[in-house]
């Protein structure tokens, strides 16, 4: 499978916003695009007229990014989003934000979405207590998430745990420390989907050209 193996903080940057791929360094002074607030390359710091092409483009990639897709998998999300009721880019949203990897990151389990796809790969987390270590099972509403029993002792899920407030724990999750798990009370929706900063809209009309 194609990987990319740059510096994430170009991608924000190349984005022109947070996307959030490094866990706590985005929550510091050390966050590349609170210090370089344009693209990276040598044409970075030119203007540049988007056209409505280009800008659909790169509403797409910026969510492929956020969640770490890759284009046919995104693809397919976007055909499920079609068949299902409701507005497609809310659905489309909506399905992501349901992947097990983002959900664990989200519950505060791991401190970026990379980073809780490789603790969800090497099976370290149940879904209704059964283990799964798909990062692409979708959880449905009322689901627990929790940490395996053997795998509570992970440096790098306690350290993770420890700063899940300060990231900012979603409202439609709620997270029990003590037992190490967390439930999906209710799927997000309108406002909560597209964090202010997504216009799903821009990947349906590009979609349907
Ligand atoms: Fe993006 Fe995080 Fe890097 Fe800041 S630190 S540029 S938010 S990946």
């Amino acid at each position: 499978m194609a990987r990319y193996c740059d510096s994430v903080c170009r991608l924000c940057r190349r984005e022109g916003i947070k996307l959030f791929l490094k866990g706590d360094r985005c929550f510091s002074d050390k966050c590349a695009i609170e210090r370089r607030q344009y693209a990276p390359g040598q044409h970075g710091q030119a203007r540049k007229k988007q056209s409505e092409y280009g800008t659909q483009l790169r509403e797409k990639q910026k969510v492929k990014r956020i969640y770490g897709i890759l284009e046919r998998q995104f693809r397919r999300y976007f055909s499920m989003a079609e068949r299902m009721k409701g507005i497609t880019g809310d659905n489309l949203i909506l399905l992501l934000e349901r992947r097990l990897d983002n959900l664990v990151c989200r519950m505060g389990f791991g401190r970026s979405r990379e980073e809780a796809r490789q603790l969800v790969r090497q099976g370290h987390f149940t879904v209704n207590g059964k283990r799964v270590n798909i990062p692409s099972y979708l959880v449905q509403q009322g689901d627990v998430v929790a940490v395996a029993e053997k795998s509570r002792k992970i440096a790098r899920i306690n350290e993770a745990l420890a700063g899940a407030e300060r990231r900012g724990l979603p409202e439609w999750v709620s997270l029990n420390k003590d037992d190490y798990s967390a439930q999906l009370m209710a799927y997000p929706a309108g406002e909560q989907l597209v964090m202010g900063h997504i216009k799903p809209q821009l990947i349906v009309e590009l979609y349907s050209k």
